[in-house]
């Protein structure tokens, strides 16, 4: 404040000094210099301050009281936020059935299996049919990805009896189905995150077995896709998980607004499994979905695109690299397709990043206009294969829809090929490059995301938020709708128990991609790391709640955060 009054003075110096040099005269009086000042200028200098001081006087005390009320509300604000908070936890452990915070964007609809989501006008009436029990277990994994293997390993480990359940002939999920393998890219020096855990160890065990290669601008490893289908047999064999593949689970089993177990479909027919606890790790909450529970879904014109994966062989792997030093990409580049929003700090890092290559491919008349390519480069083989290829990327579709699903895969098959002719002619190292294999299936980013307990928020991520119910760390990774923000800052914050637990159907947990959370904290738990810890924390929960004979959303947290400390997991 005292700056100001300084200023104010020199301002009002200022304005008499004007007043007396050009408002008066100077008299030359016996060699003395004399100023006469008129009575009217000098009542109007007068004047003028005693004016002026009353107004800055009533201007700084506004200001003074503007702050004062700022401060405290302020204060009052943020109390509040924490006590709403506190009682948030207190009722969820309290077994009441919160207020679920349905802030989601507007154009977010709130949807159930009855919802009319895809608009149907004729239907067929199945006749009821006698299905067979297969088998029955304690705790039922569906979906193999990075959030059922840990859901799986962590239950069995726990002491229960686990079967994990997967449509496809192999487990790993994206990252092997779809041919992703980089599960630790976000990992730059900076990052804060649980040095133990099963996302840790899937990596650990892939390198140790000889299944990774290393990322190139920091020090994570990438998974050989095809090498984790045998590095995921082992890790669950060895701790005794039942596999089933080639399995899909089509239908739920229902009892008292509990799950009782699923039905599936395979080559064997239509067969049941019960189970006492089931974990969704479908990516879409197909079970979540099946047992009527709430979910939300982006808009499709909203949604995180799909992908065709591809890796390609007879690639000049030296000639490729000194390329990409001698044009550098970094995270500022990220925009070729879309506009990006970073926090800054990344945008000088380097990147596996190709997107104006095609744009002058483009500009050649290489490939048509509007092709949907540009993305990522990862690991290279000293064999001359570029494996991961992410450089297809399509937009308005939606996974839940098969027909949808059906134009998508075509469509990336064929833009697979625009890509590799515009590397061909325009990236040095790729001038020979063949098309080695696609993905088994087309990669999906976004689609069902339960309303649970507890929803995630883009606030929650960005704030470092803290949860009693923690079942672990993830940083402050987010990776989509136009946002990339890396770890490097070590933020991190807590993913609480209440957005696996579906609000309608209990005994049920929801982990993986499809956990409860606005599009910001999607674009964090949709991570494969940050699916693990989701996964590790359902499967946890299930066996404890098995062990203490109460359902899976009354389970002692306590007893479940010791036991994933216990595993390896950073809880808080
Ligand atoms: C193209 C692409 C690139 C990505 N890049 C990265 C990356 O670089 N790094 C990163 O960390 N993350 C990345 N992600 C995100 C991440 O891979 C996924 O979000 C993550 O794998 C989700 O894990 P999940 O276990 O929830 O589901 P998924 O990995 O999708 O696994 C679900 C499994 O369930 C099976 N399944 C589904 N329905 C049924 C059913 N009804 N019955 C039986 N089985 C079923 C599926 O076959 C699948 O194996 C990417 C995703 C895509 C699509």
């Amino acid at each position: 404040m005292g700056k100001y009054k300084v200023a104010i003075n020199i301002l009002l110096l200022s304005v008499v000094c004007y007043y007396l040099l050009h408002a008066s005269s100077i008299i030359e009086y016996k060699n003395d210099i004399v100023i006469k000042i008129h009575v009217g200028t000098f009542t109007s200098i007068a004047l003028t301050i005693i004016i002026s001081l009353f107004f800055i006087k009533y201007i700084f005390l506004k200001y003074e009281s503007n702050n004062t009320n700022k401060i405290t509300e302020d204060i009052v604000e943020t109390k509040e936020k924490y006590v709403k908070r506190a009682e948030r936890m207190i009722d969820r452990w309290s077994g009441k059935q919160q207020q679920v915070d349905r802030k989601n964007p507007t154009n977010e609809m709130i949807l159930h299996r009855n919802s009319v989501d895809q608009d149907y006008s004729t239907f067929y009436n199945e006749t009821p049919k006698l299905t067979p029990i297969l088998t029955e277990c304690e705790v039922l994994v569906v979906g193999g990805g990075p959030s059922g293997i840990s859901a799986a390993l962590a239950a069995k480990r726990t002491g229960a009896d686990t079967i994990l359940l997967e449509k496809f002939g192999c487990f790993g999920g994206v990252i092997t189905t779809v041919g992703m393998e980089t599960i630790g890219w976000y990992r730059y020096e900076g990052t804060v995150e649980s040095q133990g855990g099963i996302g840790i160890e899937m990596e650990r065990i892939a390198a140790k077995m000889g299944g990774t290669i290393k990322w190139p601008y920091n020090d994570s490893e990438c998974l050989d896709a095809d090498y984790f289908k045998i590095v995921a047999d082992h890790l669950l064999t060895e701790a005794g998980v039942r596999p089933i593949l080639h399995c899909s689970a089509v239908e739920v089993m229902l009892e008292n607004n509990q799950i009782i177990g699923i039905i599936t479909e395979s080559k064997s027919g239509r067969l049941a499994i019960r189970a006492k606890r089931v974990i969704d790790c479908t990516g879409d909450a197909d079970i979540a979905y099946l047992a009527g529970c709430s979910y939300r879904k982006t808009p499709k014109d909203e949604m995180l695109g799909v992908s065709t994966i591809f890796s390609c062989s007879n690639i000049n792997k030296e000639r490729f690299l000194q390329y990409t030093e001698d044009n550098p990409a970094t995270y500022a580049d990220w925009s070729g397709l879309w506009t990006q929003e970073t926090s800054g700090k990344e945008d000088q890092l380097r990147t596996p990043y190709l997107d104006k290559e095609f744009q002058k491919a483009k500009d050649l008349g290489i490939i048509p206009k509007t092709s949907p390519i540009g993305g990522s480069w990862s690991s290279l083989t000293d064999a001359g294969e570029a494996t991961n290829l992410n450089l297809v990327y399509m937009t308005n579709y939606d996974c839940t829809n098969v027909m949808d699903l059906t134009k998508a895969e075509m469509e990336g098959r064929k833009e697979t090929l625009h890509a590799i002719l515009a590397l061909k002619h325009i990236v040095p190292g790729f001038e020979k490059a063949k098309l080695r294999n696609f993905g088994m299936t087309l990669g999906c980013r976004d689609s069902r995301k339960i309303i649970a307990r507890y929803n995630l928020t883009g606030d929650d991520v960005k704030n470092q938020a803290k949860f009693y119910d923690s079942v672990g760390i993830f940083p402050e990774f987010i990776d989509g709708y136009n946002i990339i923000i890396l770890p490097t800052s070590g933020r991190y914050f807590e993913v609480p128990y209440g957005c696996l637990l579906p609000l309608e159907i209990d005994n049920l947990l929801v982990a993986g991609r499809c956990v409860a959370g606005d599009k910001i904290s999607h674009a964090a738990m949709r991570n494969m790391a940050a699916c693990t810890v989701t996964g590790q924390g359902a499967g946890v929960a299930a066996a404890i709640s098995l062990r203490q004979g109460v359902t899976t959303s009354q389970v002692d947290i306590e007893l479940v955060q010791n036991e994933l400390i216990r595993q390896g997991v950073r809880i808080h």
